[in-house]
């Protein structure tokens, strides 16, 4: 694909040419959001400048980080004894931040819940600090599932406890958080954030990246508990302490300004368009219902369904074609309908449908006709 820079293409046409994005990440973000950054590009409303061209110490951008985090906590109800950390370094840092702070030294061993590839490389990483319990691992199903409480092998004492609340790749999510006993919860959230409301207070730290469903990539908002802050170790660069940037207000060095705007903007759309998090919850169980209830009509004669019933994502529905032959022929279709980024992840095969939040129903009502024709005419 080549990119074109046409000055005089018009913002009509731009908008014009929007597809629906069934991308797993970076997404589709909502329109009157981008509508919305698009004109404060050029002067943000009271700043004389670009959101981009202003100092991250300045009056307006601690009231995008004031108001950012304000918002986050009332959309999830975040407890007062808990932080709200704007980083950066993806959540992929988050995989070597979380044991490098609270596994580092430690006897106790960390327990991780391995329900597909996300999970696995968080493990990968935490094996440099310490030692790593498996407590369940779903690699020999395929990462189909994930676990009941009863099956985990928790040890007496953990670290902490590890778990992906939806692995992107697979298309799994955990209904409701897995018991973790006495140690801290910790959460790779990134891609089902704000998805729907979330026990924060059942967590020791929660993490997610932008990208998915809440901003642009680079910005990784990370929510801790003091009582977990108050556990991680001293020996630990600076960027890399989760204490030390708690201190200094995620202003350690130059924050995202940007994607912090972004997601105050995202905030902003959850709480007066969607409606807060509860309906934000409601439409992601209509959108992948949709797709869900061909699967199901479908019987697996067609298109096989990669995830459990049970554990089924609702950011990220994952099925394949009975006749793999017929794989191009449905990309190249559903491509001419304007339905993009439906393939599957390499590891998986097969397709992906991504619907976050801001995927309006109206691209998921298009590609579920798309796939009942496509079935007919196959
Ligand atoms: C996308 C994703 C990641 C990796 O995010 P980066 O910001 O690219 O590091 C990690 N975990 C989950 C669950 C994801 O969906």
């Amino acid at each position: 694909m080549t990119l074109t820079l046409d000055r005089q293409t018009s913002t009509q046409q731009a908008l014009n040419q929007r597809v629906f994005n069934f991308s797993p990440g970076p997404a589709v973000l909502p329109l009157p959001v981008l509508q919305e950054i698009q004109r404060d590009l050029l002067a943000l409303p009271g700043a004389g400048s670009s959101v981009l061209e202003i100092s991250h110490r300045s009056p307006a951008f601690d009231a995008i980080l004031e108001e950012a985090e304000a918002n986050l906590r009332e959309l999830l109800a975040i407890p007062a004894d808990y932080r709200v950390l704007f980083l950066q370094g993806g959540a992929s840092l988050q995989f070597s931040m979380v044991p490098i702070n609270l596994l580092r030294g430690q006897d106790l061993p960390a327990s991780y819940i391995l329900t597909g590839s996300w999970g696995r490389k968080a493990a990968v990483e935490a094996r440099r600090e310490g030692r790593v319990h498996v407590a369940w691992d779903g690699k020999a199903d395929n990462f189909v599932r994930v676990p009941d409480d009863g099956e985990l092998d928790l040890p007496p004492a953990s670290a902490y406890v590890y778990y992906t609340s939806n692995e992107t790749i697979q298309g799994v999510q955990f209904r409701r958080p897995p018991a973790a006993g006495a140690a801290p919860l910790v959460c790779d959230a990134s891609s089902d954030f704000l998805s729907g409301p979330v026990d924060v207070s059942g967590h020791g730290l929660l993490y997610a990246c932008a990208q998915k469903n809440a901003g642009p990539a680079g910005l990784t908002v990370v929510i801790v508990s003091d009582q977990v802050l108050e556990r991680c170790g001293n020996d630990v660069h600076s960027m890399l302490s989760y204490r030390l940037q708690a201190e200094k207000g995620s202003r350690l060095n130059t924050p995202n300004v940007f994607g912090v705007y972004v997601f105050l903007l995202i905030t902003r759309w959850l709480r007066d368009e969607v409606g807060g998090l509860e309906a934000a919850a409601e439409r992601a169980a209509a959108k992948s219902g949709l797709i869900y209830d061909v699967l199901d009509r479908d019987g697996g004669e067609f298109f096989v369904s990669h995830a459990a019933r049970a554990c089924r994502s609702r950011m990220n529905v994952t099925f394949r074609l009975r006749r793999a032959d017929l794989e191009d022929a449905f990309v190249a279709g559903a491509a001419e309908l304007d339905l993009v980024s439906i393939k599957g992840h390499r590891s998986v095969g097969g397709f992906r449908v991504s619907a976050y939040n801001a995927m309006p129903v109206e691209g998921v009502e298009r590609l579920r006709d798309y796939m009942l024709d496509f079935r007919a005419s196959h």
